[in-house]
């Protein structure tokens, strides 16, 4: 029997740290579904298809294989083959996933590659509909937010830290357009499951955040 753990949240909420932290005391498997959308969308990038053209993104979708590979336990994410995770922490990349990830046989691919994880290994899965659509039947969901001030903040401070410059009211601007767009998408919206666990990380330390989801578990 194969446990899952589902973290779900907007983006900036502390996802992926805190679930990469969770896996590595846990001894699970941390998958990070939004670097598959981010495959994804540079596959789209690359063949210079407009995220809008849905006709086109379907079409597409017919041949695109994305695979996830651990090395070492780190995600490794294949796009045809090509080891392409150093692409897609770019700006350009995460816009074209956000705009993507709209579509259903966008995401249908990509559910169909998470699902088969999770039935293989305990796995904590990181995304926006894990918790809702994914593994509706995920042993423990936690709904991770926090408010858009802080989001748009750790992301500013991340980019500055990379000794990238950004203006604050930009990135909080974009930030709240992509997660209106994954709220109000049709298929698989972004929302807390009913029998999530709702974790406000607002004013907490990474540190908290963790012990407090442990103390859950
Ligand atoms: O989490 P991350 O920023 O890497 O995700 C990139 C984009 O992929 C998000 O803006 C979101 O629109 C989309 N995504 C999604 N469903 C997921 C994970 C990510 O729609 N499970």
């Amino acid at each position: 029997m194969k446990y899952s753990i589902a973290i779900d949240g907007p983006a900036g909420a502390g996802k992926s740290t805190i679930a990469k932290a969770l896996a590595e005391k846990l001894g699970y498997i941390y998958v990070d579904t939004g670097a598959m959308y981010r495959a994804m969308g540079l596959y789209f990038l690359r063949l210079g298809i407009a995220g809008e053209d849905q006709a086109a993104i379907s079409e597409f979708c017919k041949n695109v294989r994305v695979e996830i590979v651990y090395q070492e336990g780190i995600q490794q994410v294949f796009l045809n083959g090509e080891n392409v995770t150093a692409f897609l922490r770019e700006e350009t990349v995460g816009r074209m996933a956000s705009s993507i990830s709209v579509y259903p046989e966008v995401r249908l691919k990509l559910v169909e590659l998470q699902r088969e994880i999770a039935e293989k290994e305990n796995v904590i899965m990181d995304g926006r509909d894990i918790g809702t659509y994914v593994l509706p039947n995920a042993d423990l969901k936690i709904y991770l937010t926090a408010s858009a001030e802080a989001r748009a903040n750790r992301r500013y401070q991340e980019l500055k830290e990379k000794g990238i410059e950004s203006q604050f009211e930009v990135i909080k601007q974009d930030m709240e357009e992509r997660d209106a767009r994954d709220k109000n998408r049709e298929f698989a919206p972004l929302r807390q499951a009913e029998d999530a666990v709702l974790v406000d990380t607002s004013d907490m330390t990474v540190e908290e955040v963790i012990n407090s989801i442990l103390a859950i578990i």
